[in-house]
């Protein structure tokens, strides 16, 4: 498989360009054309001689890849789907299918991306889970679902809460965070990234270390051994190693730290589970995101009633947690994560 350009940083650009007896301003040019502009071809880059693109084509490709599938929903939410080809547990190289979801909200457009295919966290209530973990997807597939959508010149927000998990594929996501935020990249604000992560602790505080992007914590349950019962990840690093490691952060200036808490009926929704969550994050700089749970195949629990969401809500916020119900988008287009992979990967 020929290297990619897509993915490297500008003085990997300039080394190509070198590699290809090029000056190397040529791997600035190549900088202002796949991340500047997100240009997806070689004739779009228009102030690169031909005889230099020759060169170039020779050893490298570009490394875009247009969707092989687009849903798009009432609500203006699309869906897509990229291949890609990564290396599975076995070592062997193995197509998977991966989304990304553009959501236009007022004068945003965030874009979710996936990061892994699959992945090995194995939570219960997740398409992806159940699919188990194909691969890592390379800085190359995780910006191509950036620059091969309809429009990305238009996208102002980005979170890492598609497929996988963002911080089990820490050393691609810390590339496309430097790409997203050089200013010979993507020129973007760490405050229009947020990085969404279950708790893989030591690398969460290399994250902590290291970037200056939003966190998202997927919580879920303030309980630790009923945690444990859906998302096995809790076994390993618990939830209040978690919290207590963020707490040594400061979320107070342009950093925000968030807690995701998807709500099932009977599961997490009681007063009991309110309370323990308050306990857990007192004092914290934080905010709660109720996420409304999509049903998935042979799993018993369905979203929480609109009343137990609003009362839940309510409590976290009388007791000075900042609280909200996060508005469902794309229903109409399968949008519980991992659902159209799941299903192109079947056919
Ligand atoms: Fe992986 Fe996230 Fe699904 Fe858990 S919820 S299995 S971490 S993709």
């Amino acid at each position: 498989m020929m290297e990619y350009l897509l993915g490297k940083n500008l003085q990997e650009l300039r080394e190509a360009a070198r590699e290809c007896g090029l000056k190397p301003f040529v791997g600035d040019q190549l900088a202002g054309w796949l991340y500047g502009k997100r240009v997806t071809s070689w004739d779009a880059m228009g102030n690169i001689s031909k005889a230099a693109k020759a060169a170039l084509s020779e050893k490298f490709a570009l490394g875009t890849a247009a969707p092989v599938g687009r849903a798009e929903s009432t609500d203006g939410t699309v869906k897509y789907l990229f291949p890609v080809d990564c290396i599975n547990a076995a070592g062997a190289e193995e197509r998977s299918y991966v989304e990304a979801v553009m959501i236009p909200e007022d004068d945003r457009r965030t874009l979710c991306v996936s990061s892994q295919a699959g992945c090995k966290m194995g939570c219960r209530f997740c398409m992806t889970g159940r699919q188990g973990w194909h691969g890592n997807l390379s800085a190359a597939d995780v910006l191509n679902q950036f620059i091969s959508i309809d429009r990305p010149d238009l996208l102002t927000n980005t979170v890492f809460m598609g497929m996988g998990e963002p911080l089990d594929n820490y050393p691609t996501v810390s590339k496309v965070l430097e790409i997203l935020t050089a200013p010979w990249g993507f020129g973007w604000s760490p405050k229009r990234i947020t990085v969404s992560t279950i708790g893989i602790l030591p690398t969460l505080k290399t994250y902590l270390e290291e970037q200056r992007c939003h966190l998202a914590v997927s919580l879920h349950n303030p309980f630790p051994e009923e945690r444990a019962a859906f998302m096995p990840v809790q076994k390993a690093w618990d939830e209040e190693d978690i919290v207590g490691l963020i707490r040594r952060y400061d979320f107070s200036g342009q950093r925000r730290v968030s807690f995701e808490y998807t709500m099932f009926a009977g599961w997490n929704d009681d007063k009991r589970h309110a309370d323990a969550l308050i306990r857990l994050l007192r004092g914290l700089e934080c905010r709660v995101n109720l996420i409304r749970f999509h049903k998935i195949p042979d799993f018993p629990y369905e979203c929480s009633s609109q009343k137990a969401m609003e009362a839940f809500r309510d409590r976290l916020n009388h007791n000075g947690i900042t609280c909200t119900i996060r508005a469902s988008r794309g229903e109409d287009i399968l949008a519980a994560c991992g659902m159209l992979a799941g299903k192109h990967a079947e056919q």
